[in-house]
């Protein structure tokens, strides 16, 4: 039987905070290893959990730090690595709104820039994968990942404030991971989802488990879970982010 995991690499919005780095997650099937996003302080989880020289492919969803400071790094790892056990060289994704950026994604004989479009269906090893564009002061995709032999599919929303069409493409997910970088009280131009709109959106959503990251690094984090539990509906389970945390999809 084939089981789809969720690894929590780092779950903070901005910057690295008390040990645990941004914005990034490792999903697996069938041993493929895809990696999303991979922000400050990712690396060295990714490195706690498996040798990154086993990834298959890296996929970003919007060209900001927290999603992507340690690009840099995971290039030279495999530069010093000559002997690759899975594939030669590593393909990263990024979207083609900047193709300066994506290009920098490519490092001799070590990895290979790849874009993708709010068009694009995207067919890495199991899995496919379709895109949103979505509301950020840069251009940010949200991605909705099949893995085809289990119909399970994974949404994540990138970074955003919420919209009504979100509800559309996170449909009957089976996991949702949200933005959720403020507590319900927030006010004023938000450029992330509050803990309450993360929940409401997993409702209407009718998806079945919700993941709450891209977290402050302020507050009771236990209230934002219980903001998100109190707008969802007793069918979603809601979590919050920790580190290294594995969910099976
Ligand atoms: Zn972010
Ligand atoms: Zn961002």
């Amino acid at each position: 039987m084939i089981v789809i995991y969720l690894k929590v690499l780092g779950y903070y919005g901005g910057y690295p905070y008390n040990d645990v780095g941004t914005s990034s997650y490792l999903l697996t099937s069938n041993n493929y290893n895809l990696m999303i996003d991979c922000g400050s302080g990712d690396l060295i989880s990714l490195e706690n959990n498996i040798d990154p020289l086993m990834l298959d492919s890296v996929l970003i969803s919007h060209y900001h730090h927290d999603h992507m400071a340690d690009i840099g790094v995971l290039q030279y790892y495999w530069q010093l690595h000559n002997k690759r056990p899975n594939k030669s060289i590593l393909p990263i994704y990024g979207n083609d709104t900047d193709l300066n950026m994506v290009k920098s994604f490519n490092w001799p004989n070590s990895t290979v820039g790849k874009s993708y479009n709010a068009g694009s269906v995207l067919n890495l090893g199991p899995f496919e994968i379709i895109f949103k564009e979505v509301h950020h002061p840069v251009p940010s995709f949200a991605m909705r990942i099949l893995e085809k032999s289990t119909n399970k599919v994974l949404v994540y929303t990138s970074d955003t404030y919420y919209f009504d069409e979100l509800v559309d493409f996170s449909k009957n997910s089976d996991l949702l991971i949200t933005d959720t970088n403020f507590y319900g009280d927030k006010k004023g131009k938000k450029w992330h989802m509050t803990s309450e709109e993360s929940g409401l959106l997993a409702k209407n959503s009718n998806s079945k488990k919700l993941l709450l990251s891209h977290l402050p690094q302020y507050g009771d984090l236990n209230i934002l879970l219980n903001e998100a539990k109190e707008k969802s509906s007793n069918d979603v389970e809601v979590l919050l982010a920790k580190l290294n945390l594995s969910i099976e999809i």
